[in-house]
């Protein structure tokens, strides 16, 4: 049997998470325009409004007047009500921002890893980039709904683990959502930093894409997928080792330990300088995407590819464009992600607030 009121509970989340999905992409909202959007009954939305404007989530902005009845009250959301931390973490590097309950980037910290940091290592680092974050843009913690990481793979998102990420030796099935949570005292949400990048792409582009791919180019490579309006992670939430598929039968050793991945075959054009190579390997292994996938939009981020972008972008687009048969009527866009550097770590904020108060998903999220 159920917990009594445990349903109720459920529901209640449920109603205020669609209402605030909502009114993050709606400037201003009444009480019958999220009944018409959200299908619930004007009594439900009436307390949802109330709910959350106690809780200062949204705040009256004014009234309109219809007809003869009473006039409707208009809300909007109050971005600065809640706040999440999102973590980039790279083989060299943590890079930290401060998003808003819209997911607009307030704050951004970047810290230096040591060579080949263990978990301990990451986490210190991690909490000192946080404190030099928030003083540089202070804020309650209690508005803090949690801290978001994107994180190098192959890593287990359903159970929070990191699995002997490629090139770190201190990172054999380390519970690293766990060992956050307790070390930095939050809510603590763990995913690839390739699916954290599209969840931000989501985000920001709504819901004209609905099929898209976020490649990343940043000490290796990997794709962030998002299929059918979701991000997709698979069977084993392992996802997107786009960099580990073989384009070279019998081609160089690669990291993961089989023979010409794209990944070694792009870096070694990369260490012999030959940018205008890596970009058309990259765009090989794009259409080979495009081919299994069928997605719409292709966006490209991840420093080592920024300091090429043009580069990038004619070959991948090139690519796409010939290589792709009927590309007139398979028609793809490709881009460059307009968040730039920050693009992991506000997607992996954005994965915080999707948790608290988008789609009700309470799954992969810790602590508190
Ligand atoms: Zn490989």
């Amino acid at each position: 049997m159920d917990t009594p009121g445990a349903g109720l509970g459920y529901l209640r989340g449920y109603n205020d998470a669609l209402v605030v999905g909502l009114a993050r992409t709606a400037p201003r909202f009444d009480r019958s325009s999220v009944v018409a959007a959200t299908g619930l009954t004007p009594q439900a939305v009436s307390k949802v409004l109330a709910r959350l404007a106690g809780d200062g989530l949204i705040e009256p902005a004014g009234v309109r007047r219809q007809g003869v009845g009473k006039p409707a009250t208009i809300y909007r959301i109050v971005a600065s009500s809640r706040y999440a931390i999102g973590v980039h973490v790279t083989r060299t590097r943590v890079r930290l921002v401060l998003t808003d309950l819209v997911g607009s980037v307030v704050a951004g910290a970047v810290a230096p890893l040591p060579a080949d940091f263990t978990p301990g290592q990451l986490l210190d680092r991690i909490g000192e980039a946080r404190a030099e974050l928030l003083r540089r843009h202070p804020v309650d913690p209690v508005r803090i709904v949690g801290l978001g990481l994107g994180m190098v793979g192959p890593l287990d998102h359903a159970n929070g683990i990191v699995r002997d990420a490629h090139r770190l030796r201190h990172w054999h099935d380390v519970p690293l959502r766990e060992l956050a949570a307790d070390r930095l005292h939050m809510a603590v949400h763990l995913d690839k930093d390739v699916t954290a990048g599209v969840t931000a792409e989501a985000w920001r582009r709504g819901a004209g894409f609905r099929d898209g791919v976020l490649i990343m180019v940043e000490s290796g490579i990997g794709a962030g997928l998002w299929l059918g309006g979701a991000a997709y992670r698979g069977a084993h939430t392992n996802a997107g080792e786009f960099g580990h598929t073989v384009v070279q039968f019998g081609g160089p050793r690669c990291v993961c330990g089989r023979d010409g991945c794209l990944e070694v075959l792009h870096d070694r054009a990369v260490a012999a300088d030959d940018v205008a190579l890596a970009a058309r390997l990259l765009g090989v292994g794009v259409v080979n995407l495009l081919q299994t996938t069928d997605v719409g939009h292709v966006v490209l981020a991840g420093a080592d590819l920024l300091r090429h972008r043009d580069v990038y972008v004619d070959e991948v687009a090139a690519a796409v464009r010939l290589q792709v048969p009927r590309a007139d009527w398979l028609t793809v866009g490709v881009s460059v992600s307009a968040l730039g550097d920050d693009v992991i770590a506000a997607g992996a904020a954005m994965q915080v607030l999707n948790a608290a108060y988008g789609r009700p998903s309470l799954d992969g999220v810790v602590g508190q």
